[in-house]
Parts: C-alpha cells; structure tokens; sequence
C-alpha cells in the first residue's frame, strides 16, 4: 500500500532511496535533480565500496589499464541533459567508424559518421572517469550520500520498504531503486528471481598498444571462438573484448605479454598494425541475465540489476541510461497527477516503456551473439553474404546504426 498523503509521506524518512552509486545509481542521482529542486524529494544514495568524498579534490591519472566502455551517441546526448558531458568528453574518444567483419570471410560491414551525417557514432570513455564525473555533479546537489555503507536488509512496509544499512542507519523510503549490480542478494531478499542463460563464454578485457593510428575506428570481429571488439582509445591504444569459450581463457590469460600478443595478432589479423603492448588482462564471465520482476509497488530495479547482457554490441549501459531517463519521466508524470512515488501504476508506465527498448536489445545482442556462434555447413556463406548484403543496403545498415548509437528503440 503506497502513502498518498503528505503526513504518511513525512512519516517516512526518505522520497527516495538509490541502492549502489555505480554508473547507473549516480546517473539516476543526477537526473533527479531538476525534480528534487522542483518539489522537494528527499533523496539518498547508498554505495557500498569506498569513494573519494570529493572527487574534486583527487588528481585524475589516465591510466592504461582502466576500463573503457562504448557510449552511444544517443548517451551523450543523455548526459548532455544531466550537465555532465562537457566534463565527459574530455576523456571520451570518438568512433567515427564501425568496421565488422568475420574472421576468414570476405563480407564486412560499415559505419561511418561522416555518411550519417554525424560527428561520431558514440564515443569510447574510461568508466572511472564517467564515474568520477558522476560523483562531481552528485556532490553539487542536494541528496544524502551514504557511502561506504552497505544495504543489509530490505523490507517492504506500508507505503514503502525499510532498509538497513551497515552503518546502523535505518531509513524507510517510498520509492526504493535497486542500482546494486544484481549482485548483493537484495533481489533475492524480495523473492524477486532471475532469468539466467549462461553463453558459456568468458569476455578477456585489456587494454592494447597498436602500431599504427586507429583513425577512431571500432572493430567488431566474428571469430569462431567468439566475438571480438576493439575500441579506440587515445593515441595509439585500443580497448580489446575478446570472448573465448569459457575455460579456455585461462591459457590467454595465463601467456607471458609476447606470446598474448602473437595469438591476438592470429586471431584478429592486421587490420590495426602490429599489437605492441597489453595491460592487466581481465576476465567476465558472460550470461544474459534480466529480473523476473523489474518493479513492484515502491520498488523499481535499474541497470545490471534490471538486466545483464553479452558486451558484443556494448549496449548495456546504454540501455541502462535510457531506462534512468524514462524512471525520471513517469516519476515526474505520477507527481503531476499527485500520486505516491512508489505508485504501482506510474512503475507500471515505466515498466511498458522499458519492456520494449530493453527486448529490442535483447534480441539485438544476443541475436548476433548467436547467428555468429553458430556452424551449421552454410551458415557461414549466409552470414558473410549478410554482412555483405548489410554494407550495400543503405537503410538497414543506417537502422543498424541508429540502435548501435542509441537514438532507436
Ligand atoms: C566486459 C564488459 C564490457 C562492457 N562494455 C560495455 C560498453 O562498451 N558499453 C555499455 O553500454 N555497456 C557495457 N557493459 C555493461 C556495463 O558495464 C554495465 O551495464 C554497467 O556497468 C552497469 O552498471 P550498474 O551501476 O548497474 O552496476 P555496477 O557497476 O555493478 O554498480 C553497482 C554498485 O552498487 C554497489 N552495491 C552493490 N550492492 C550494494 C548494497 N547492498 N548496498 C550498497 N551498495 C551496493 C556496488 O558497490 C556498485 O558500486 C559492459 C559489461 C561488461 C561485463
């Protein structure tokens, strides 16, 4: 039963409670701030690992190990919105093309901004950097920041959910968000189950010198143990995503730097120069894992909580973004029509909206995911001449396109 009145919400401690300060929590915080401005929401977040308390106060370090994700253009425009991207994109690369191929097949497929009449096709940042550009703009706004502080325990109650937190805080929230990376248990706490099909592949992530200049190409490359991506990186240095078979990563991660580096050069060609030098390797296990319950009355789940996806089209964060944005608007929409916060039919807007754009991914990512891991005799002709088909049909290739920058749902 959600509160409806102004006394039942002052009986509660908090508008909203954001369970995890990652990518997705911290961009959630950010863009409520218009809202917390406008009507006054009472607004906390809660992130278990320890930050810097003002991020403004540490010197950022490029670093050659950090991770990188790719951000769609849609996403800048996103951030634009938060206030955030002037300070992102100091440290963001474009893509000015997409170049995928298959290994050992002539057909490929390309991107480019030029011929789509834009300045890039998204834009490749280190995910420290986004974070710390995150937490800048949370530390200017009005919003309680709990950290580090863990969520021990979640209970639902009349007009909301109590939370317990490491620190012996006890706050009562009516809407409660659930930005925890899907790992902490709270989930499961609620009964909330997931639906998990392993790929039984593993993603090897690092960061790799190349001897000749990327010219702000991205490389998705099929291979038959899996897919491959380079990201561009400043100067000459490329984010690599390279998925084997799971167990079989472990001979990959295991190889002294020149021999890595030989069987990156067989397994990716030369269409990058010469690989010169690779950083800490890191391995991710792979599965396509979404909640079986995205909201209920109070609660709604966000990002990698909501949904976890193979990287292969680097679309998981995106995704999250959109859905950060859409929360924001049915938020705002059930506060126009004075309903409680946590109402179930304002969550249930949203969820409709999300449904959608989140199953069209789905399809997308794990749809290419699959075409390309499998060997049936033919396929492999099919694929290629799809590939080929794709670089000759204009539209569907700029449809393409569209969804890889994140302005189709
Ligand atoms: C190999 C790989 C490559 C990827 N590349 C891309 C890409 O190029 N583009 C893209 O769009 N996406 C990409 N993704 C997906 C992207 O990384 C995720 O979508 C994104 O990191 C999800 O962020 P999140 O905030 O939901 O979760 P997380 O980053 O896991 O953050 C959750 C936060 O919650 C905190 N927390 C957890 N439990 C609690 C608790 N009980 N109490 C308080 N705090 C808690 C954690 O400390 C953490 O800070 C990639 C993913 C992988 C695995």
């Amino acid at each position: 039963m959600q509160q409806s009145n102004p006394a039942a919400r002052r009986a509660l401690t908090h508008d909203i409670v954001i369970v995890g300060g990652g990518l997705v929590g911290a961009s959630l915080g950010c863009a409520l701030a218009p809202l917390i401005e406008r009507y006054g929401w009472r607004v906390a977040i809660i992130e278990s690992a320890p930050m810097a308390a003002n991020p403004q106060e540490t010197t950022w370090q490029p670093s050659f190990d950090a991770r990188a994700s790719a951000i769609a253009e849609g996403s800048a425009q996103r951030f634009q919105q938060l206030g955030v991207w002037e300070a992102m994109r100091t440290e963001a690369t474009p893509i000015k093309h997409i170049h995928i191929s298959e290994r050992g097949r002539l057909g490929a497929t390309r991107l480019s901004a030029n011929e789509l009449g834009v300045a890039a096709l998204g834009h490749v940042i280190p995910n420290a950097w986004m974070g710390r550009v995150l937490h800048q703009r949370l530390s200017q706004l009005p919003l309680e920041w709990h950290c580090p502080a863990k969520v021990e325990q979640l209970t639902p109650i009349a007009g909301g959910h109590h939370l317990a937190l490491s620190d012996g805080s006890q706050l009562t929230a009516g809407l409660t968000v659930l930005a925890d990376g899907g790992r902490s248990g709270l989930k499961e706490q609620l009964g909330i189950g997931s639906r998990r099909e392993p790929y039984k592949q593993t993603a090897l992530i690092a960061h790799v010198g190349i001897s000749q200049p990327h010219q702000g190409i991205a490389y998705e490359r099929f291979t038959q143990q899996g897919p491959m991506a380079l990201l561009p990186l400043p100067g000459q240095a490329m984010e690599l995503v390279w998925t084997h078979p799971s167990g079989s990563e472990h001979a990959h991660m295991a190889l002294p730097e020149r021999e890595f580096l030989l069987q990156l050069q067989r397994a990716f060609g030369d269409r990058v120069g010469r690989f010169t030098r690779v950083g800490s390797r890191h391995t991710y296990p792979l599965s396509l894992v979404t909640a079986e319950e995205p909201v209920r009355s109070g609660l709604a789940v966000l990002g990698n909580a909501a949904h976890a996806l193979h990287p292969v089209a680097g679309q998981g964060f995106n995704l999250a973004l959109r859905g950060v944005m859409d929360l924001v608007e049915a938020l705002e929409q059930g506060e126009l029509a004075k309903r409680p916060l946590g109402d179930m039919s304002t969550l249930l807007a949203f969820e409709k909206q999300r449904s959608r754009d989140r199953a069209n991914v789905i399809r997308f990512s794990d749809g290419l995911v699959r075409l390309f891991g499998l060997s049936f005799p033919l396929l492999p002709h099919a694929r290629a001449a799809g590939l080929i088909g794709l670089n000759l049909i204009g539209p569907l290739r700029r449809g393409l396109a569209r969804r890889a920058m994140g302005l189709e749902r």
